[in-house]
């Protein structure tokens, strides 16, 4: 298997390769190429939204983005930097006792800092109608007819259990692509997926605009979609 799955493959597949230039991770840039010269990835970094904080209304009020992404997406991006320094220091020290603790840190404010790069990648101001020839033909392959997955999409994210997302993406074994809902960031997933587009279904990525009406929220959402976005990172998946 290991032999099948190149270097490029594998930084793909954990949202290192097309994501990585967007999200502002230092350490994947390093981990492309140069040599590591500590054990500490570099620091991650906040992206600015691709578009003006007002731009994506009436869907999104510009004070429900603006503290989703100064205060929320922040605070993962932070969360991921603090843990990354603690885990370095319980090695320096010898002492892991906090390991189990430090370990879902990672994986929970990690989760969070890739599926909210992803999340202001997936909309555009205006929306794009539907997608294009060559994405289309990878969706009715998958789930038989766009009408089809997009039935499932909005079912699957509208029902997901407490806070967590929808997540349209790539699945490489079966080389095809796949409705999953999220659970918080990092649960609920088949490892090596790579993801296309996302919809944050925590209350504070939509309660403050639509209260209890998630599925009004999850509605506008889907009419927001970049698609040519989505086809760009579903192309590069799948090369
Ligand atoms: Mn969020």
């Amino acid at each position: 298997m290991s032999e099948l799955i190149g270097r490029r493959d594998m930084m793909r597949s954990v949202g290192l390769g097309a994501l990585a230039f967007s999200m502002g991770s230092k350490g994947a840039a390093a981990a492309e190429g140069s040599e590591a010269k500590t054990a500490v990835p570099k620091e991650y970094e906040l992206p600015d939204l691709p578009y003006a904080f007002d731009a994506l209304a009436p869907v999104l009020a510009e004070d429900v983005l603006r503290v989703h992404h100064d205060r929320h997406h922040a605070g993962y991006v932070n969360g991921l930097n603090s843990t990354l320094k603690k885990l370095e220091q319980a090695r320096a020290a010898g002492d892991f006792g906090n390991v189990k603790a430090l370990s879902r840190d990672l994986a929970f404010h990690g989760s969070g800092h890739v599926l909210h790069s992803l999340y202001w990648q997936s909309m555009t101001p205006g929306g794009s109608s539907e997608p294009e020839a060559r994405l289309l033909g990878v969706i009715e392959r998958a789930f038989g007819s766009y009408a089809g997955f997009k039935g499932q999409f909005l079912a699957a994210t509208k029902a997901v259990e407490g806070s967590g997302w929808g997540l349209l993406a790539y699945e490489p074994v079966g080389q095809g692509l796949v409705v999953l809902q999220v659970e918080k960031h990092q649960n609920l997933t088949i490892w090596g997926v790579v993801p296309l587009m996302v919809c944050d279904v925590w209350e504070h990525a939509y309660y403050v605009q639509y209260q209890n009406r998630r599925s009004e929220y999850v509605d506008g959402f889907f009419k927001l979609i970049d698609w040519p976005g989505v086809e760009a990172r579903c192309v590069a998946a799948m090369a």
